[in-house]
């Protein structure tokens, strides 16, 4: 039995990334929707029922982050934004309505490839989780609450278990610092950034061989964190 070829509808008005999206994807199974706007990019989604959306956020008709917003009040499908560098604002926005990653343009194909496996992981996945999760070195058990790095215990405090499972969670995904935040500190704290960048390097003391430079706790810069799989 041969698997189901994942579909994918790009939405995109520049028609050199639609192609080179077209060729990149096709060559590694996946089948291709195109929409060159927010308008039919929104009835393909509704009538194709594509596996995974990757949309651009810079679109003729309506912003990428409306159209996010629209297709999000009816379907979970994964959305994996496209975005120039320095629009470092436009993806936190993005993702905060609901995107699950996003890619800087430029991008390559090994990049792209492995955005899509974790962005459709996420969904096979759902919400059955995984109570043990091993990184390298690391060995974190969820069940016991028992954090392992080569062998040895690790002593985390509740917010930096909290933090580290957080990620886990959503290991090989970007989170913005408000998702991040809220999750962990409640709604009230969501400006509170600074709180997340101590925690974060607390985590990295106990958790990377040289905390200065992470392999597994990765910064996005401007946009959150990902660990980094
Ligand atoms: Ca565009």
């Amino acid at each position: 039995m041969t698997e189901p070829q994942p579909t994918i509808l790009v939405i995109e008005d520049e028609e050199p990334i639609r192609k080179f999206l077209r060729v990149s994807l096709a060559s590694h199974g996946y089948r291709l929707v195109e929409s060159a706007d927010a308008a039919d990019g929104l009835v393909q989604a509704a009538s194709c029922q594509p596996d995974l959306i990757i949309l651009d956020l810079g679109l003729p008709d309506m912003d990428g982050v409306e159209l996010t917003r629209r297709i999000r009040q009816w379907s979970k499908v994964p959305i994996v934004i496209v975005s120039a560098r320095g629009k470092e604002q436009d993806k936190v926005v993005a993702l905060d309505a609901g995107a699950d990653d996003y890619l800087t343009k430029p991008f390559g194909v090994s990049e792209l490839l492995a955005r899509l496996r974790v962005a459709l992981r996420h969904t096979s996945k759902s919400d059955t989780g995984e109570a043990v999760f091993d990184l390298g070195d690391l060995h974190i058990d969820m069940v016991r609450r028992l954090i392992t790095r080569a062998g040895q215990p690790l002593h985390l405090t509740p917010n930096e278990y909290r933090l580290l499972t957080l990620l886990v969670k959503h290991a090989g995904k970007v989170l913005t610092h408000r998702q991040i935040l809220h999750e962990i500190w409640g709604p009230g704290s969501a400006l509170e950034t600074h709180y997340l960048r101590v925690y974060m390097n607390q985590l990295r003391q106990k958790l990377e061989a040289d905390p200065a430079q992470p392999r597994y706790l990765l910064t996005e810069p401007g946009v959150g964190y990902r660990l980094n799989v």
